[in-house]
């Protein structure tokens, strides 16, 4: 049985790519191409929605 993700390791599951990387592959530079955001606070941990309203993580055109 898997155990509770920390806080770090969640917010881990994020791209780590800078907006530019991002870009430089054709992806969105909010989400990095995830779609999703990785937010963890006190051990609350939540995935959202990409907030550009990205499709699937793609560059808007
Ligand atoms: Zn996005």
């Amino acid at each position: 049985m898997p155990r509770k993700m920390t806080d770090q390791e969640w917010e881990a599951q994020n791209s780590g790519l800078s907006p530019r990387q991002a870009a430089a592959r054709g992806l969105c530079g909010c989400c990095g191409g995830k779609a999703v955001l990785y937010t963890a606070f006190g051990g609350v941990q939540r995935k959202v929605p990409c907030p550009e309203k990205c499709r699937n993580g793609k560059a808007r055109r």
